[in-house]
């Protein structure tokens, strides 16, 4: 039986990319795995030029009913007082662990064997939005004041899901990224609690810990001595760019936010609006996310399959989009990626 899926195209490059997603799933599901039952919303400035809202009632009811979306990138619109989309979302369907992996799949690039999948806190600390001017005499802005505000359930279930994601994934070490020796008591608690659920996982994954600041020098020197990290959520915002930039930038960086009630997947780029409309995006991004959705929902062998392809498009590199130096359309690129689908069967992948 498929599986029901939100699926928004979004904005920009979103439905270009969003179609070069959907041929590459129907191409591996055609020899194999349920598939996807597909529910077609729209958020961002699409809705907001259909419907006036950019995340219509239509739109959230489809992601509570699935649990699951795919979503292209999304536009807030500017001035209105609009709210930013993705953070609703984040926020609707407390969506608590952003997950992005970063592997270096383009040979020849700055770095070899990067394998890293970041975890980050996706609904507290620095951006809890807790945020106010102080007053002083008459100056109204006389200062500011953010709150970082973590909280033992949030770190707990944050680093839980990252213990849980490397065991499922094989992988061997947790490295938990914080800055306690400074912040104390916010850094100190998410510490404290990554140790004491290092313990129940002692013997199966390995833990350590990095303080921020070293971490960044770390991962620019020897990116390829990491394997998962955890950290707090603006930590998490920087060092995800940054891994992404260690191999090859945003056109490959896909992204996941998980709930309890709900997974989104998505590309971590935007909707790229100096290219949209030439047919010349990199789908590389939405499709690896579409990979963390089938591993998500149980079909490993169809991710594998889908990656391997993209993988294998990479190397030979003969039909790559610009933004990886080549010259490749969207849909060429596309169509390379299902050729590799179809020489390789669902049986000789396994
Ligand atoms: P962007 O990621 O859209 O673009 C940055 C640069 O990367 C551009 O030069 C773009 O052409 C290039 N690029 C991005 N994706 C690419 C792809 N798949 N293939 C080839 N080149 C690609 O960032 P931006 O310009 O800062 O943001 C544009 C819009 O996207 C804004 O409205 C922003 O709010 C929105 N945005 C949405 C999301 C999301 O929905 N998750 C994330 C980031 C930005």
């Amino acid at each position: 039986m498929k599986i029901p899926c939100t699926l928004i195209p979004g904005d920009g490059i979103g439905p270009d990319i969003t179609d070069a997603t959907l041929r590459v799933l129907d191409a591996v599901h055609a020899s194999g795995g349920a598939g996807f039952e597909w529910d077609r919303q729209i958020a961002g400035m699409a809705a907001v030029k259909a419907v006036n809202d950019p995340l219509p009632d239509e739109t959230m009811e489809s992601i509570k009913r699935t649990r699951l979306a795919l979503k292209g990138p999304l536009e807030t619109p500017s001035g209105g007082g609009y709210r930013s989309v993705n953070v609703a979302l984040r926020k609707a369907f407390d969506l608590y662990a952003n997950v992005r992996p970063a592997k270096d799949m383009i040979p020849g690039g700055r770095f070899d064997n990067v394998d890293i999948v970041l975890v980050r806190e996706n609904t507290e600390g620095l951006y809890a939005g807790l945020e106010h001017y102080i007053k002083i005499g008459t100056d109204e802005k006389a200062a500011a004041q953010s709150v970082a505000l973590v909280t033992r359930v949030g770190s707990e279930r944050v680093i839980r899901y990252a213990f849980e994601y490397a065991l499922r994934h094989g992988r061997k070490r947790l490295t938990l990224v914080h800055k306690a020796n400074i912040l104390k008591y916010s850094q100190g608690l998410f510490r404290e609690i990554g140790q004491q659920v290092a313990s129940e996982y002692q013997g199966r994954i390995a833990y350590d810990e990095q303080i921020i600041d070293a971490m960044a020098m770390k991962l620019v020197l020897y990116p390829e001595k990491f394997d998962v990290l955890v950290t707090t959520n603006m930590f998490g915002d920087i060092l995800s760019d940054l891994t992404s930039g260690l191999v090859g930038g945003l056109g490959l960086a896909p992204g996941a936010n998980i709930g309890e009630h709900a997974a989104i997947f998505e590309a971590v780029h935007g909707t790229a609006p100096d290219i949209a409309g030439q047919g010349v995006a990199n789908p590389g991004a939405l499709i690896l996310a579409a990979c963390l959705m089938l591993e998500h929902v149980g079909d490993l062998t169809s991710a594998q399959r889908v990656r391997r392809a993209v993988e294998q498009v990479l190397r030979e590199g003969s039909t790559l989009t610009r933004d990886l130096g080549g010259s490749a359309t969207t849909v060429q690129f596309t169509d390379s990626i299902i050729g590799k689908l179809e020489s390789a069967p669902a049986a000789a992948a396994r």
